[in-house]
This record gives C-alpha cells, structure tokens and sequence, in this order.
C-alpha cells in the first residue's frame, strides 16, 4: 500500500475507508484493541473481578476477540475460559477443534471442549434430516450448549464474536420479517436473567473486515475454510447489500448501527412472555419444551422411523418388532 501510518509515518498495512484513515501494522493493531476495550466500557459488558466465558470457534471472529480481551484483561480486569463445541460436523469438526484448542493453548486459556455427540447425544450432522435449514438449527444448538456449559463454568459472562457486519445482518433480518421480539433483544449487551448467562458482543463495533486485517497482522492461526453448511445461509446476502451501501458511503454501517440502537430500539416496546423452565431439561426458555429439547426429540423420531425401515426391510413379513441399535441410543448423559 502507497499510503504512510497517520500515526508514526511508516508505510501503511490498513485503509480504513470509514474513518479516512492509514495505519500501519503496529498502530492498527493498538487502535482494534482500543475499540474493543471501548465498546466494552461503552455497553458495561464486564465488570472487574468477572469471568468471562469467550466462544471459541475458531473462526476469524472468535480468534480476534480471544486475542483481544487476552490483551486487554489486566486492563479490563477479567478472567477469561474459553469454550469449543465439537458439533459433530464431518470434514470440518476435526480440524476447527484441534485449531481451537491450540489458539487457547498458546495464550494459556483454559480451554472446554463440549463433544455435542457424546454429551448431548447427536451432533449437527443429523440435523440434516430435519425440515429446517441446518444453519439455523445449529445457531440454536450453540446457543443452548454456550449458555448451559458457560453457567456451569461459573462464567458471568458469555462473549461472542459477533461483528458490526453479523450485527446489522441481523438487524435487516429481523426488520424484514418484522420481528419486533428479535429487535428489542439485538443488543450489544443483555444482562443475565435467571439461568440465562449474561451475554456480550464485544466486536459489534468492529466491521468484519478488521477482524480479518487484525488475525493476519498478527499471524493468528484461525480457520480459512467454509462450514460445509454455510452455504444456506441468508446473512452472506445481508452482508453483500451492506457492503454495497459502504462502498458508496464509507461509515454508513457505523450509522445504522448508531440509529438503530439510539434511535428507534428504544421505541421498540413489546411485551417479555416471563422465562419459563424447560419440562424436559430444566434450562429457560419461553414454551414449555424449549427449542433444544424440541429439536433432540426430532431427530430421535427420524432415527426410529430410519431404524423401523431398515429393520423391516432386513427381516421381512411376519417378525415382532425387534429393539433396534439406533432407536434404543436415544437417551444422552445429559
Ligand atoms: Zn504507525
Ligand atoms: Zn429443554
């Protein structure tokens, strides 16, 4: 890059179109740190003395924001554990959780890793059965596994590497269909309720690309390839618009989050059903069975319906029906 540090004159590593500004590598660094501490001062995410529980998947995002409060917890005055689920996703689990696992290593993170098969009993694989996107069955899954493993941690806080870019994704989501529920909960910040963990975004002031320019400006090892399940998902589309709109008008993703959540979230009034107690597993959720209860129980129905076929198929006419290995698996640990 032609353009010199604004800060200390050495050749340029970052353009930073929002903010009309080139830094260099050093200086860009230091100024991604500084905004994450701000954004967490700014929204009270921690408090001193906290554990925080950071979600480690070993994405660019979550690499970024471990690197980043492991930087700033003397600072902040926080502990940090972090947690990896190993989601049970062929071709892809065996080589995030490894890499996982070696990023918090090297900052000296306690590091748990929840094995989503043999703790939960089934893994996102056999989601794809089900009549939904697996994407977004699995958002669901990671959030239930986080906040219950995070709680049992004794975490007071559970941080995600949401970025401005994932935040704003969706809010268009949610403006779009009219979501006024999802709206009034998209903040940076939501404070613990019950046995809900809190739960922080420290990186929602941090567009994408930065997270992207601060993991290859220090050499973070992260993952560079896809989930072989990201494809269906709608937040890729979101981004591309929002993109569009930045190029046009540098800092305009900075606005709409400002607008959004100074302006018009504050009128957004809609009425909290109170937490209830799951009937099943005891964890909060707002209906009587949460979503992953509902979801387990799902794909315990598909592998008795899968099981009945295989087995009649193999034995014929005229046999009782007989326990089969896959309808009698069912029942997990937990
Ligand atoms: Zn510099
Ligand atoms: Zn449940």
């Amino acid at each position: 890059m032609a353009g010199k540090c604004r800060v200390c004159g050495a050749p340029a590593y970052a353009r930073l179109e929002y903010a009309n500004l080139q830094l260099c590598r050093d200086d860009f660094v230091r100024f991604f740190e500084r905004r994450v501490e701000r954004t967490v001062e700014r929204y009270g995410m921690f408090e001193r003395g906290s554990r925080v529980a950071v979600a480690v998947s070993g994405g660019k995002d979550s690499v970024a924001l471990l690197h980043s409060l492991w930087k700033l917890r003397g600072k902040l005055g926080v502990e940090l554990v972090a947690i990896t689920i190993d989601l049970g996703i062929a071709g892809h689990s065996d080589r995030y959780v490894p890499l996982a696992r070696r990023v918090c290593e090297r900052l000296g993170v306690p590091c748990r890793v929840v094995d989503l098969r043999g703790e939960y009993g089934f893994s996102v694989d056999e989601l794809r059965g089900l009549r939904r996107p697996v994407c977004s069955l699995c958002g669901a899954v990671k959030r239930y596994v986080l906040n219950r493993e995070a709680r049992e941690l004794g975490a007071h806080v559970l941080a995600t590497g949401h970025n401005l870019d994932d935040f704003l994704a969706a809010l268009l989501q949610a403006y779009i269909r009219g979501d006024l529920k999802a709206l009034a909960k998209l903040r940076p910040y939501l404070p613990p309720e019950g046995k809900l963990v809190a739960r922080a975004k420290p990186l929602v002031e941090t567009p994408e690309r930065d997270t992207k320019l601060y993991v290859e400006a220090l050499g973070l090892e992260h993952v560079t390839w896809k989930c072989p399940y990201s494809s269906g998902a709608s937040s890729f589309e979101y981004k591309r618009v929002l993109d569009l709109l930045e190029e046009e008008h540098p800092s305009i993703k900075f606005q709409m989050l400002r607008s959004f959540l100074e302006r018009i979230q504050p009128l957004i009034s809609v009425e909290e059903p109170s937490l209830l107690s799951c009937s099943k597993c005891g964890e909060p959720s707002s209906s009587p069975v949460c979503q992953f209860c509902r979801i387990k129980s799902m794909i315990a129905k598909l592998e008795t319906n899968e099981a009945r076929l295989t087995s009649s198929r193999r034995r014929g006419p005229g046999f009782e029906r007989a326990a089969s290995p896959l309808g009698s698996s069912q029942t997990s640990p937990r």
